[in-house]
Order: C-alpha cells, then structure tokens, then sequence
C-alpha cells in the first residue's frame, strides 16, 4: 500500500463493538486475566497493555501513523512537544557527553540546551543553521554524541542541509536527532538522510485546529529503547484523550500541509511585493538565502513565513490592531491564521544578543498561514499594512 493508504488505515484492532472509528481507550489501566498472566506481562514474557503511563491502544495508533509518515518503526508519544525534545537529550545523554546543536531553536530547546542539561554536565557547541561542512566538523569533539537540529527553524525559517548533517553523524558516529515540526513528515522525512531520531510537537501542524498538545520521539525499534524506558520511569506520556485526537487529525496532514503550503505560498509572494513591507522570509521565495537547499530537500516551503514592518512596537501594534481576520496567538500550524511578534513573546526571555543572532528583530512577524481563502488573507494583511503604516507615519 503506498503512504496516504497506509496513514489512513493503521488502526487499533476493532473491539467486540464493531466501531469504525477509532476508540477513546480512557482508562487508566488495564486488567490481568489471572495472576500467572499479572506476572507474564510484567516479565514481558507476554506482550500487552498494563498501566497508560506506559501503554494505550489509542496512544499506540498515533505513534503507528507517524512510525508510518516518518518511515521508522518505533516511537514514544509524549504529553507537549518539549517532552519529547526533553525525553531526546535526557534518554541518550550522560553526564561528560557534548552535543553539537544548530544555534536556530525552539526557544524552550535552547533553555534545555543551555539552562539545565548544562547542570549534569552536559556541554554543548553551537554552530549557524547555514555553516559549511568544515564548520559543522570542526565543532565536534571526542565526547561529542549527538548532533541536534531544527530545520526549518522556528522563527527564523534558516534551514539545515540534512544531507551534510547526515554524513557527518555517520563519520563521527554521532546520534542524529532532528526537530521536524516545522516541515513535518508530508514535507521532509530525516530518516532519507540518515536521521537516527525524530522529535515533533505534534500541537502544531500535526494537531492542526489548536485543541491539545502532544509530542513524539521516532526511531528505529533499537534506538527508541532508552527513551521507552526514560519515559516509562519519568512520566512525560500523552494522554489517551490527546492520542484520539490526534491520531484522527494525522488522517489529512498531507492535505492540510498542500494547502497551508499553498496559501503561504501566494501570501508570501504577495507581501514581497508590497513597498510598505520590509523582508518577507518563506524557504520556497527565490529571495530566501537557502532556496536551493529548500527546494532540494522540502516537498513544499510549509506554513510558515515571517515578514519584517519598520516603525518598532508601535507599528506592529497598530499592525496588530487593525487586522479583521488574523488571529493575535503564540501556537501555529492552525486551519486559522495566526501571527506573534517572536521579539516580546515566544523569544522574550532570550538575551538582546542572542536575538539578533536569529534574527529576532523588534519588527518581526511570524505568520502561520492557516486554511482561509487566501485572497482574503491578502486582504486582511495588505489593509493593516496600510493602516498601521500612516498611524506610524503621523
Ligand atoms: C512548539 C514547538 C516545540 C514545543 O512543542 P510543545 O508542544 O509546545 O511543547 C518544539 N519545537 C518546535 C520547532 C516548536 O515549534
């Protein structure tokens, strides 16, 4: 069966009931026939669910679909995005390793990085998205044992040749651990390249109408052992609720991304043109710094785009103020459109320096382009721009 086929029919088992859509498995345990079977499951001589911190049938269906999308065989699922991430570093990682890691991260990723792996003496280096291959090398040292990476990064949409990536962790015999959320797998799937490890905040696109939060590690049955036994023991799990959510939602990504591709698409080329608008950034715009390489190794450019407005927290306030239909929210990957202003919301808390070097600026918007009418989102945008132009201008 080819991909969508296989996405759309990984199922739990049918119960006695017959159902066609899938089951809330709510429940918080699951009980033993016996003693002798009590004993079994425990010993794993025998293979079922005991207890959902570590087991569901629902939870499983939505690690399935996306062992499906990513092309691996096993995965945890874990209650946020950051769970994961967390659940990558903390499973694999001891105290003495160095990990090499992009410096354009998920905010919460380089707290963990530079905040509190630091503490058990977990060292780390970071390199520009868009170094060489000299540069990346030259970061990796004897106790390095991880090489992480977002691409695209979130906000600043700077990308990742895989590819290069991939040759290196294999030469130095390093765990390659990429954050796919921004692409997600119906765009870009690691494991083409060698990826050993693959972390998603399923909130985002994946979840696709902003309800819950959830996330996910993907590997190969070998790799994933530690993180099932880190999150067995810790506790980091999805809640069942979430998984039934979440598993039905992984049914359309690849035609929900066509789409939110599409709009941002025609969107970002729109704003380009617009005089009153500074840098628009999107990875399929000629205008991006890495279009080769996002045309190379993404099927479409994403949801995502950020533009830059002059005038500073006033211009993107009356900006903000003046929009009819675009939603004001810090999540992304929406059927609705929804911008932030990265500068005093998801990055606040970074240092001024390091905001600049991600090119978090006072102007910057990030766009997640969502499923309206574009034309209609063209006009909500080209409007305030506008507006907030001549109050700034006054
Ligand atoms: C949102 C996000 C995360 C964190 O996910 P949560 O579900 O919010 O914990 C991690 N990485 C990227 C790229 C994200 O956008």
């Amino acid at each position: 069966m080819k991909r969508q086929t296989r996405i759309i029919r990984t199922q739990t088992q049918k119960t006695g009931f017959r159902e066609h859509s899938t089951p809330l498995f709510l429940t918080s345990s699951f009980t033993f026939e016996s003693a002798e079977q009590g004993k079994a499951l425990f010993d794993e001589t025998e293979q079922g669910n005991l207890y959902s911190r570590f087991s569901n049938p629902t939870v499983q269906e939505f690690v399935d679909r996306v062992c499906v999308m990513e092309g691996y065989e096993d995965g945890v699922a874990t209650a946020t995005g950051m769970a994961a991430v967390f659940a990558g570093f903390a499973a694999y990682l001891s105290s003495g390793d160095h990990i090499v890691s992009s410096r354009a991260l998920f905010g919460s990723a380089h707290q963990i990085i530079t905040q509190i792996l630091v503490k058990w003496g977990i060292t780390y280096t970071y390199v520009e998205a868009s170094a060489s291959k000299q540069e990346w090398e030259a970061a990796i040292r004897p106790n390095t044992k991880m090489i992480y990476l977002e691409t695209p990064s979130n906000p600043g949409l700077e990308l990742v040749d895989l590819e290069m990536i991939g040759s290196l962790s294999k030469k130095h015999g390093l765990i390659f651990n990429v954050d796919n959320c921004f692409a997600t797998p119906a765009l870009q799937n690691p494991v083409d390249y060698g990826a050993d490890l693959v972390v998603h905040s399923a909130t985002k696109f994946m979840e696709g109408q902003g309800r819950v939060l959830g996330g996910i590690l993907v590997g190969s049955r070998e790799m994933i052992k530690p993180a099932r036994f880190f999150c067995r023991q810790t506790g980091p799990s999805m809640s069942p609720f979430n998984a039934w959510v979440l598993t039905k939602s992984l049914e359309t990504l690849d035609l929900r991304m066509e789409r939110h591709c599409r709009n941002a698409l025609k969107l970002a080329q729109a704003l380009e043109a617009n005089e009153l608008v500074g840098k628009v950034n999107y990875p399929f715009l000629q205008s991006h710094p890495q279009y080769e390489l996002a045309t190379s190794q993404m099927r479409a450019g994403g949801g995502i785009l950020t533009v830059e407005l002059d005038g500073g927290f006033e211009r993107i306030s009356a900006f903000m103020k003046a929009l009819q239909i675009v939603s004001l929210s810090s999540n992304l990957g929406d059927t609705r459109t929804i911008i932030t202003n990265p500068y005093t919301t998801t990055h606040a808390k970074l240092t001024p320096e390091d905001k600049r070097s991600l090119g978090i600026t006072e102007g910057l918007i990030r766009v997640s382009v969502g499923l309206e009418d574009v034309d209609d989102l063209i006009e909500d945008f080209t409007n305030a721009i506008e507006v907030s132009a001549s109050v700034t201008a006054k």
